[in-house]
């Protein structure tokens, strides 16, 4: 027989390498061109970690275990197979959400299994914390999936003074029951108070959240799945699930942070400054911007400037996603590249509707990296640029952002393609982008607008410089 402490010694060493590999897939993740390593160790980490620990405590006997495994599994790849990419951010909210679940209800099964001897302050202080930021992240998730679904809940922002007032009140209340739950955690009564202020704040936090901001909330909410899950460890006591939970709570952190330089805007003015909020309305006038000023071309016509240039950038958005014309666009390119014309690709942070992406769609069509250029690289080359080729690309390159201190965008840094010395949109019509602004730059004197489905126009653009 083992003693207890060459036991321990070796179930350490699992979760040793595991906590290596989670480190070593994070650091992967950080480059396109090592993320899907990254991606692999990371999985294989959270096997190694939940293999071992359902053993280790006898848990689970093996064909449990592999039963468990082949549902999970099945369940995962179906979903990852059959997501489209523009649905990932729904699907990682859910992901979010359900890591916020499994925290309450792990916080709340120690709690209910534990006698009142035994719950000591690290045990009461962590199972408020796990419970309550679980709650928060699970319903924060649910209505962010609504919202992106455009489904039962509003997409846009809904800015209430009473929302505001009901947040301030909810705080308030979580802290003050927390307080007393830690120091009489016999008294269930306040844990499950907590528990469910927290399930509404949840609901009012995300609820005033819309627009472009969305992306932001999700970081924000995967970083609290991650703290949710830090606490849970501490609840445990599991070393592995503290140090998961770590890596997941910083890491959405400095996402979140990214993502709001990327956009010029605070966390605060995120979560509490409503953009998009539907009582705000749109700016300007769609016919104002555009009558009588917006020029269009065929792809022929569109082929003819191609000729004779010798730098091209293009900007790919969201609606290229939607037109899964990423690999007709590397074929554009290389006939391009043929002629002698420089192509890059401009990569702005919030592009799509996930970060990344633009970078993700572009890797599936094998563009090399070194074609994609990130923004504040591209945005001074933009006047040396013949042109720039726009394919359903809307607010990341709307200069109301720049003009405009109203607009819903406003700060948010933008591809400068208003500078080259042509520029070319294809989209299927005038319509707006996320951010639902008109957009002047379609009406400016150097932009052409190619109407199309992303896909159909590039083929035709393919097909119209052979024949040149
Ligand atoms: P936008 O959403 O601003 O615009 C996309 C454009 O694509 C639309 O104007 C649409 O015009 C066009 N489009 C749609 N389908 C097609 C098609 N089949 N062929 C050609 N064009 C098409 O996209 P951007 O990438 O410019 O901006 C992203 C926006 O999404 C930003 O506001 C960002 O903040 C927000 N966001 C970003 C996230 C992220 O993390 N990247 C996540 C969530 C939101 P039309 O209908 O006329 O074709």
């Amino acid at each position: 027989m083992l003693s207890d402490t060459l036991r321990q010694a070796l179930v350490n060493i699992p979760y040793l390498i595991a906590a290596f590999l989670f480190i070593l897939g994070l650091k992967y993740l950080a480059h396109p061109r090592t993320a899907v390593k990254g991606n692999s160790l990371s999985a294989l980490a959270m096997l190694i970690a939940i293999v071992f620990t359902l053993f280790d405590q006898n848990i689970l006997p093996v064909h449990m275990i592999a039963i468990g495994l082949g549902i999970g599994g099945t369940i995962g790849a179906v979903l990852a197979i059959r997501v489209a990419m523009t649905e990932m951010p729904e699907l990682v909210a859910l992901f979010n959400g359900f890591g916020g679940l499994s925290s309450v209800l792990v916080a709340s099964a120690a709690y209910v299994g534990a006698s009142t001897g035994e719950i000591n302050l690290q045990l009461s202080i962590a199972t408020i914390a796990s419970a309550l930021i679980g709650a928060v992240t699970f319903w924060g998730s649910l209505i962010a999936y609504l919202k992106l679904r455009g489904k039962v809940v509003p997409s846009g922002a809904v800015t209430s003074p009473v929302l505001k007032i009901l947040n301030g009140l909810f705080a308030l209340s979580i802290l003050g029951l927390s307080v007393v739950f830690v120091t009489n955690p016999g008294m269930e009564m306040y844990f499950w108070a907590v528990i469910g202020i927290a399930c509404f704040m949840g609901i009012t936090l995300v609820i005033p959240i819309g627009g472009a901001d969305m992306p932001v909330v999700i970081a924000l909410l995967n970083s609290y799945s991650g703290l949710a899950a830090c606490a849970a460890g501490f609840v445990l006591n599991n070393n592995l699930l503290i140090i998961a939970g770590s890596l997941v709570g910083a890491s959405g952190l400095i996402l979140t942070q990214i993502m709001c330089k990327a956009m010029n805007r605070s966390l605060a003015n995120v979560l509490f400054g409503g953009l998009g909020a539907q009582e705000s309305g749109p700016t300007m006038d769609a016919d104002e911007v555009y009558a009588g000023k917006v020029t269009s071309a065929s792809a022929d016509e569109a082929a003819m400037i191609f000729d004779s240039v010798q730098r091209v950038v293009i900007v790919p958005g969201y609606g290229m996603a939607v037109a899964q014309a990423q690999h007709v666009v590397k074929q554009f390119t290389a006939l391009l590249q043929d002629r002698g014309t420089e192509v890059l690709y401009a990569i702005h942070p919030v592009a799509g509707r996930m970060p990344g992406h633009m970078n993700v769609l572009l890797a599936e069509a094998d563009v090399p990296y070194e074609q994609l250029i990130e923004m504040d690289d591209i945005n001074p080359t933009f006047p040396q640029t013949d042109v720039a080729l726009v394919i359903g690309a809307n607010d990341v390159i709307n200069p109301v952002a720049k003009t405009d201190p109203a607009s819903p965008i406003a700060g948010m840094p933008i591809l400068d393609v208003d500078q080259a010395k042509t520029v070319m949109v294809i989209k299927r019509s005038l319509s707006p982008g996320f951010a639902g602004i008109p957009n002047p730059l379609f009406a400016a004197d150097n932009t052409m607008m190619l109407f199309g489905d992303g896909k159909k126009i590039v083929v035709d653009l393919v097909e119209a410089m052979k024949e040149l």
